[in-house]
């Protein structure tokens, strides 16, 4: 059997901080990107790729409220789903240029969440253009956003970030990785629906995290790896301190005392380093390294590796 791997892509896969988002600049990453996923590809496994989209989704966002005296604007459900096809489609070209015989497929992916999660009645998860304190105070009465100050940038809107509670088309994407294909999916943590009243899926205004996603599309596929490439080599204790120290292959244990510890912020390697201990505690391994290490890490060679 072949060993499946979750590849979650971080947001410099796409965009490097700095840069502004012209769509060539995107692509030239995007084309670096699949290069790297290429060279796991040639290791034998079998691959999903989950990315973010949060420059993406915002510019989508920013896009429609400046035309929203000649366009509609479209609820943030959609523009999600409109990332995912842009995204994707980036994606599916630059692969198939570096792995010719391979075939690629994005699947628009909902992730489906709990209306019941407490995230929704505290949104903390800021989206979209940058406003005054009084065009702030106009748009909470006006469409009942919640609004809130960004680090001193401004007012945004604030949506929910809510657990993952099961990703809707995991019976697509499994078919299609049994059968070669190198999928695309749960871009910027999947399209958020819940089940309404009725028991129906219908979209709804949040956002959620990507690494959560991709824990809870691996444990649905039953994964052997889940890999979270980002722009840091590996995970390291004390951080940015002058005692920092760089961690390879660690047990459920010393991972889970260090996290405990503090050693990883809260909107960073947190989310990732949870999403990674919860792996492993089933018995897997769970490796955090940068992109262009790849395929070095899944050969126990680069990166920090959560061993289960
Ligand atoms: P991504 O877009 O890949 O999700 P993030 O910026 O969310 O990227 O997370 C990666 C960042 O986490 C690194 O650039 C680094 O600055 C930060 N970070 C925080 N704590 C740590 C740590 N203990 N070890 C390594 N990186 C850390
Ligand atoms: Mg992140």
């Amino acid at each position: 059997m072949k060993q499946k791997v979750v590849l979650a892509l971080g947001g410099n896969a796409i965009l490097q901080p700095g840069q502004k988002g012209e769509y060539s600049i995107q692509k030239e990453n995007v084309d670096i990107s699949a290069k790297s996923i290429a060279k796991v590809a040639e290791t034998g496994c079998d691959i999903v790729i989950v990315h973010g989209n949060g420059p993406q989704v915002g510019q989508i966002l920013r896009q429609n409220e400046l035309a929203k005296d000649e366009v509609p604007i479209q609820p943030l459900p959609v523009c999600s789903a409109e990332s995912q096809g842009f995204i994707g489609y980036m994606m599916q070209e630059s692969l198939k240029n570096v792995l010719p015989s391979k075939q690629v497929a994005t699947i628009l992916t909902m992730t489906e969440v709990d209306p019941s999660d407490p995230a929704f009645k505290h949104p903390t998860k800021p989206i979209g253009s940058f406003y005054s304190e009084d065009e702030s105070k106009q748009l909470a009465l006006e469409k009942g956003w919640v609004m809130g100050e960004d680090a001193g940038r401004g007012y945004r809107r604030l949506v929910a970030s809510p657990n993952p509670k099961g990703i809707v088309e995991v019976e697509t994407i499994k078919l299609l990785m049994d059968n070669g294909v190198l999928v695309v999916s749960t871009g910027g943590g999947g399209i958020p629906v819940i089940k309404n009243t009725q028991g129906e899926y219908e979209g709804v205004a949040a956002v959620i995290d990507k690494d959560s996603s991709a824990l809870k599309l691996s444990k649905e596929i039953d994964a052997d790896i889940l890999m979270i490439l980002t722009d840091v080599p590996n995970v390291y204790i004390n951080y940015g301190k002058p005692n920092q120290e760089k961690l390879t292959d660690l047990t459920v244990e010393k991972a889970q005392k260090y996290y405990d510890e503090g050693h990883f912020s809260d909107g960073s390697m947190g989310p990732k380093m949870a999403a990674c201990i919860e792996f492993a505690k089933l018995g897997k391994t769970a490796i955090i390294c940068s992109l262009d290490q790849a395929a070095e890490a899944v050969n126990g060679e680069a990166g920090t590796r959560i061993i289960g």
